[in-house]
Formats: C-alpha cells, structure tokens, sequence
C-alpha cells in the first residue's frame, strides 16, 4: 500500500518523481494550478504538450518537468462538475487511476497530486478528496503518495478523511 502525506503548498516546489497537472482537454496551460505548473516548469513544456494531441477526460499524459524538481509532469484534465449526474465521480476516480499508472509506466515510486476539479471546475471539495484518498490508498503502483493542498480548507478536509480511518 502506498504511504500517504499531506503537504500545504505550491505544487511546482514538490520534488516527487511525478507532479499531476490538473489540466484541460486541449493541454494548453490555462489557469489555476495548471498555469502555475506551465510558468514554472518553462516554455518547452507547451511545446512537449502541443505534440500530444489533446487528452481526454479522466485519462492521463506524461512529460517531462523540464524547469521542475519534479522529473515527470502526468497531466489530467478533471472533469467539470455539472451537477454530478455527468458521471463526473467515475471520470474524478480514472483521472487518479491513470496518473498512477502513467507514474508506475515511467518508473516513478513517488508522485504528488492536486486537488483536481476542485477550483475552477466546480467539483465539491469533500466528494474529491474522498475519491482520491479511496483510489490511492490501495494502490500498489507507487511507493508514496503526497496530496498538496493549495488552501488551508483543502488540507482539513483532507486532514480529516485520513483521522476517520
Ligand atoms: P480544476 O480546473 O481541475 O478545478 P484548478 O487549478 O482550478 O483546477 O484547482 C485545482 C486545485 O489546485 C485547487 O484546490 C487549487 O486551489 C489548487 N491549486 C492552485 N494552484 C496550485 C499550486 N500552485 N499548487 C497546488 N495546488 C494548486
């Protein structure tokens, strides 16, 4: 099982194996952690995400950190909260499925991850952090998982889903 840690902080300072990018469907560095993610780690990274082709919801795309501690960036496009009959909590759990699985394909024991869907796309921050702590916690792919929270609201309710268990 992996160890799992609870960070407060900037993403882009992480040095994991693997960050995730809370990305858009067309990878092109938009707001939120996606844009800090695309100033930090350099202009080449828009060009490495530009050969990609998109990616759609829930899946998962690996490149380089570049300008980043981080070794690899897995970008993600979460799905956008519509009220939640769009099936967003299955495409939420494959989001963190995938990223995992991109991180075990490239030889990473570590990788940290976002709140993802939980800014600008709307998802209810408990639901999230309830489904990411449930898709890592049995994983076997990775050695260790770090949840970095931006906001203080995020690592509580992340803080308290761990103490319940
Ligand atoms: P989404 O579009 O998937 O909702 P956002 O970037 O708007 O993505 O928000 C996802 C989460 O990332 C939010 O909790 C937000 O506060 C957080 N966030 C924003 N900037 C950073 C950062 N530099 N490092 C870590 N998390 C960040």
């Amino acid at each position: 099982m992996a160890k799992i840690l609870l960070r407060q902080g900037d993403i882009t300072q992480i040095k994991t194996d693997a960050i995730v990018n809370a990305a858009n469907v067309r990878l092109r560095g938009g707001g939120g952690v996606d844009g800090a993610i695309h100033r930090a780690a350099g202009p080449e990274l828009n060009e490495a995400c530009q050969k990609l082709g998109g990616c759609p919801t829930g899946a998962a795309k690996t490149t380089p950190g570049f300008n980043l501690p981080a070794k690899y960036i897995i970008h993600t496009p979460g799905p956008i909260w519509r009220g939640g009959t769009k099936n967003e909590a299955k495409l939420l759990a494959s989001c963190y499925a995938n990223c995992l699985k991109q991180a075990a394909a490239h030889g990473c024991r570590t990788i940290a991850f976002p709140a993802i869907s939980t800014g600008i796309y709307g998802f209810p921050l408990e639901k999230a952090c309830q489904i990411a702590l449930e898709c890592v916690q049995k994983s076997e792919l990775v050695s260790e998982v770090v949840f970095v929270c931006y906001d203080r609201r995020t690592y509580q309710v992340y803080q308290e889903l761990l103490h319940q268990k």
